[in-house]
């Protein structure tokens, strides 16, 4: 009887770790690979001037959500869009890393239910982030935002969390890191959240997400509705302490509120424009809103991915800012490749000079490319963080 019983055990134990090598050592990666894939390619053409003007660059992106997996960004990775070497080889001196909190199963453009099954609670629990973050929105941003500081710590100062506006002079080399919230619902309905999230180094804060939230209505939501009592409440508190405010989610009538509710400048930190390709006319903003957003000073980040633009080879992503630089102006538009954000692109974040190669050979100017490649995300935080 006893010998059975230590047998019995004896299988349980083995069978447990094979599982847990099974979560954490095949599961688990393979599914960050399978989410963020890269389209497999030959190297993209980038002439020899175009590796001199990027070398040249201030390279910056709008939207990277690699703090969501469990790969360590301190190392080179061959699965995934981003980590820290190679955002060094591609140049970029200011990358803004979003935190995703909620996400309801079954993701789709044109309309998901606030209350469906949530996505990040599993991936919370099998990645193993702290308990506290299980049951909580909140603590998930919390969480995600300690890991980045925790990076910053270690780096020697060759990663700054900008927290105010002398964070951005920097020396050559060092990436200057930005914290956005990819929706307000960490929030969980309270204002005084907003200070928490401050405290723990955001400094930009999207509204929504796929889903309706206390704040008002998602361009992927149910009720397509505009700011909520609540939601007027938090961007006026955002505004105040000097917190940008994303709309790329939003449903219309939320971003026309939140334009006539504050006078800072929005910003769109990955999407496209429908006029370039309009098939993505659920995932973009009509161009008249674009337009009150870009003569107000705000930015569009244009994205790598299928839904916001036509094509996603290097080609097409500089044709996409191209026709957005004729639409908004060229002050007004930015990358904002949505890297790991359970997207495919067609390169990843070491690659980029091959944006800059297509938007040469697209006729673009030098001083253009400085712009639209990052001088306009730098000169938007400048005129936006806080002075302290
Ligand atoms: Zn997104």
């Amino acid at each position: 009887m006893k010998k059975a019983l230590k047998w019995g055990l004896g299988l349980f134990l083995v069978l447990l770790i094979a599982a847990v090598i099974y979560v954490f050592g095949i599961a688990v990666p393979q599914t960050d690979a399978k989410m963020n894939p890269v389209t497999p390619h030959e190297p993209y053409p980038v002439s020899e001037r175009a590796k001199a003007l990027h070398a040249t660059l201030l390279v910056a992106d709008l939207h990277s959500d690699s703090l969501l997996w469990r790969r360590n960004p301190e190392k080179r990775w061959d699965r995934g869009h981003v980590d820290l070497p190679r955002l060094r080889e591609g140049g970029v001196d200011i990358q803004v890393f979003s935190a995703v909190t909620k996400s309801p199963r079954g993701l789709n453009f044109d309309g998901n239910d606030a209350d469906a099954p949530d996505d990040i609670t599993m991936l919370a629990k099998l990645q193993l982030w702290p308990l506290r973050s299980w049951g909580s929105i909140y603590e998930r941003a919390a969480f995600q935002a300690q890991r980045l500081q925790k990076i910053e710590e270690r780096s020697k100062n060759n990663l700054v969390i900008a927290r105010k506006k002398s964070d951005l002079n920097q020396p050559d080399g060092t990436l200057i890191a930005l914290l956005l919230t990819e929706g307000s619902h960490p929030l969980e309905g309270k204002i005084e959240n907003i200070a928490r999230l401050y405290d723990e180094g955001y400094r930009a804060m999207g509204l929504q997400h796929f889903f309706d939230n206390e704040l008002g209505g998602s361009m992927h939501g149910r009720s397509q509705a505009g700011l909520s009592e609540f939601g007027r409440k938090a961007v006026l508190e955002m505004e105040r302490r000097n917190i940008m405010i994303d709309v790329a989610h939003s449903s219309r009538q939320t971003v026309r509120d939140v334009l006539a509710t504050v006078e800072a400048p929005l910003f769109i930190s990955h999407g496209g424009t429908i006029s370039g390709c309009p098939k993505t006319a659920n995932r973009n903003l009509p161009d008249d809103i674009l337009l009150q957003i870009a003569e107000r000073g705000g930015i569009l980040g244009i994205g790598y991915f299928g839904g916001a633009i036509c094509d996603i080879s290097p080609k097409g992503i500089a044709k996409e800012i191209i026709h957005a630089v004729d639409l908004l102006g060229e002050n007004s538009v930015a990358l904002g490749s949505d890297y790991d954000g359970t997207v495919e692109t067609a390169l990843d974040t070491s690659e980029l000079a091959a944006i800059t190669h297509e938007l040469m050979v697209q006729g673009m100017g030098e001083q253009q490319i400085r712009k639209v490649m990052g001088e306009n995300v730098k000169r938007y935080f400048a005129q936006n963080l806080p002075e302290q």
